[in-house]
């Protein structure tokens, strides 16, 4: 490959244990890269801290393959900062992210292209039907989506995992967001531009089983959820809310009874009390958390704006990168 110029197409991969199923990932995703840029592509497979014998086999495949580039981490980081680790090793002018476990089908690159080259930004895949997924991951990952579609403040598509086709320019972006918990998917909504749905459906795994257990899928949820929303910490101001009118209510309720002569000795006060405090704290905890609230969206230090393109006098002048 000519170092000097740029390849047409990057592919990331992070792997974490994937020595079964890696060699035929990378036989596919060559093949997909070649028909489509020649030899102007690289495929950049980040090793995740694997315990098993991938690093090896990224290694073998780098000497087989002038395309392969293996990027090894210190230790397991999780998918999103692998993938970001592989992102920022690209130079490509389009940047294919990819599972290397073979859900995502690395073919669909090959219709995934021509939609960028009438201008889309991203092209995203958008999952259709799930082969070998359990009940179990089916309904937490749509509980999930349903949930974060109603508290986040961007749109972030349905059944949508990172598996896209982006931009130099979007890619660019992306690492210059500096926050640490990275949500890549929901980042990428963010930057906006034209971005594209394409169907497909998901494969079962070609080898091996899901790196994802229940704790580290709640994790991933709660990164999320609280990276692209500030609503949870708003509960408390709601909660008081509610126990202060509660408190209300049972302040006109014991009114009521006192009027009609039916008391019992100190059960009014002690309840009002009870209510009416737990309402003051309970608010007063949610106006920290407003404020804890707009501290977490400033420490993100994201691109306050950016910009698609410049006009002037009929001239029209492309901004890349950031
Ligand atoms: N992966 C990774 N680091 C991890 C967990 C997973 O790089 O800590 C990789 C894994 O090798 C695969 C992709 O991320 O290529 C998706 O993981 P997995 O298939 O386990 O997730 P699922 O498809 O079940 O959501
Ligand atoms: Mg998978």
């Amino acid at each position: 490959m000519n170092n000097t110029s740029p390849p047409l197409l990057s592919i990331v991969a992070p792997c974490h244990n994937e020595e079964e199923g890696l060699r035929e990932f990378c036989r596919r995703a060559v093949a997909t890269a070649r028909s489509i840029a020649g030899d102007a592509f690289e495929i950049v497979l980040v090793d995740d801290g694997s315990t098993d014998g991938t690093w090896e086999i990224i290694a073998a495949l780098g000497r087989e393959v002038p395309q392969v580039l293996g990027v090894r981490l210190m230790r397991n980081h999780g998918h999103q900062l692998a993938a970001t680790a592989g992102l920022a090793a690209t130079r490509g002018e389009r940047v294919l992210l990819i599972d290397a476990d073979l859900q995502d089908p690395p073919e669909l690159l090959l219709m995934m292209m021509p939609i960028m080259d009438r201008g889309a930004d991203v092209v995203y895949g958008q999952r259709v039907r799930r082969e070998g997924e359990s009940w179990f991951k089916l309904a937490s990952a749509s509980l999930f989506y349903r949930l974060l579609s109603r508290l986040a403040s961007v749109a972030i598509p349905r059944d949508v995992g990172d598996f896209r086709l982006m931009r130099r320019r979007v890619v660019d972006i992306l690492l210059a967001m500096p926050e640490r918990d990275r949500f890549i998917r929901g980042m990428v909504s963010w930057i906006g531009g034209r971005q594209v749905a394409l169907s497909y459906e998901r494969d079962a795994r070609f080898a091996g089983t899901t790196k994802y257990p229940l704790r580290k899928m709640v994790n991933f949820a709660i990164d999320a959820i609280t990276s692209f929303s500030t609503v949870p910490l708003r509960i408390s101001t709601w909660l008081g809310m509610v126990s202060a009118a509660c408190a209300i209510l049972l302040l006109i309720y014991t009114v009521v009874r006192w009027i009609e002569g039916e008391t019992i000795i100190g059960w009014s006060s002690i309840m009002a009390a009870i209510t009416a405090f737990s309402a003051i704290q309970l608010i007063c905890i949610g106006i920290i958390g407003e404020y804890i609230g707009r501290l977490v969206q400033e420490n993100k230090r994201r691109p306050m704006f950016m910009i698609e393109s410049l006009a002037q006098a009929g001239r029209s002048i492309e901004i890349t990168g950031d």
